[in-house]
């Protein structure tokens, strides 16, 4: 496909299901734009992957829930970050499946705890959850999920390198270097409320969330209150989609460029607001 001016057009995407109001055409066009590369992004929302496999014909493409681990089976070949994750979130034109979230979060959260042997806390162990697990050394890990009977608590901890597992409702009042929420509380849509209390924020020293929408979810209200040192996901969200341009087509971005991205996310976000 070409452009107005007859220059080939790259074509990229997102998948999903439910898409609304994804920002990543936002950001992925700044990337381009950044780049100097004429290039679309678009959004692909389907109930039927294996349909979308077969026809898409684009040069590279990011997955969102529900679909990580379905592309993660249907790739011809994946890298190493989603091999030990066992989700794809990137996908380059020869159908090889990347991990880019794992890079994304480790380079966000670097930012207010980048021990990854400390004591953490995680809140959730779904997708992100399982991902953020993964990062941190099994006996430092205490991952709280909703409805922890002892078989989820057996095959989590076992999962995660011995992690302590519990109820969220009956999380262990000790001190952790990091509580990192990878649960949806908080999230425009979802319930309106800090998925713990202030008893076991004020355990953490630096408080993490994966959500971006809002920018200030009522953890993160709870944790400022409270005198923590505090960070939400929006950066998370630029580092993994800069990281799938490095991999489509060697793109590389001045640090200046990629701050002045988040930082018109997050305009773009409190528009939507
Ligand atoms: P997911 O696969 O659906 O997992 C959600 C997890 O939260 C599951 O463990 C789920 O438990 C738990 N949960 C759901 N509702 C809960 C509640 N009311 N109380 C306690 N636990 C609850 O979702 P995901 O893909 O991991 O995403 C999680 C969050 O991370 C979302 O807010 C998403 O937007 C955010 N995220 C951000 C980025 C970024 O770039 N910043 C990237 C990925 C994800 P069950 O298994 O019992 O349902």
């Amino acid at each position: 496909m070409k452009n107005l001016f007859g220059i080939d057009m790259l074509k990229f995407g997102l998948l999903g299901k439910k898409l609304g109001h994804s920002l990543s055409p936002f950001i992925h066009t700044l990337l381009f734009d950044a780049s100097g590369i004429t290039a679309e992004y678009k959004l692909y929302q389907t109930d039927d992957v294996t349909e979308f496999w077969q026809n898409a014909d684009l040069d590279g493409f990011n997955v969102t829930i529900p679909y990580k681990v379905d592309i993660y089976n249907l790739c011809s070949d994946v890298h190493s970050s989603a091999a030990n994750i066992g989700a794809v979130n990137c996908v380059d034109s020869r159908r090889v499946g990347y991990n880019t979230d794992v890079y994304g979060y480790t380079k966000s959260v670097a930012e207010v705890c980048d021990d990854f042997g400390a004591k953490v806390l995680l809140l959730g162990c779904g997708g992100a959850g399982s991902m953020v697990a993964k990062q941190y050394e099994g006996k430092n890990l205490v991952i709280a999920v909703r409805n922890a009977t002892a078989s989820k608590i057996s095959s989590i901890s076992k999962e995660f390198g011995g992690a302590t597992v519990c109820d969220i409702s009956q999380i262990p009042l000790q001190k952790y270097r990091l509580l990192c929420n990878a649960t949806p509380v908080g999230m425009a849509g979802f319930e309106q409320k800090s998925p713990v209390g202030d008893d076991v924020i004020c355990c953490a020293d630096a408080v993490y969330d994966l959500i971006y929408n809002p920018q200030k979810t009522p953890l993160l209200s709870a944790a400022e209150r409270l005198g923590k040192r505090c960070k939400n996901g929006l950066d998370m969200l630029v580092y993994q989609a800069a990281k799938s341009h490095k991999i489509w087509y060697g793109g590389e971005f001045e640090g200046s460029d990629i701050a002045e991205i988040i930082r018109l996310s997050a305009k773009e976000l409190d528009k939507s607001c």
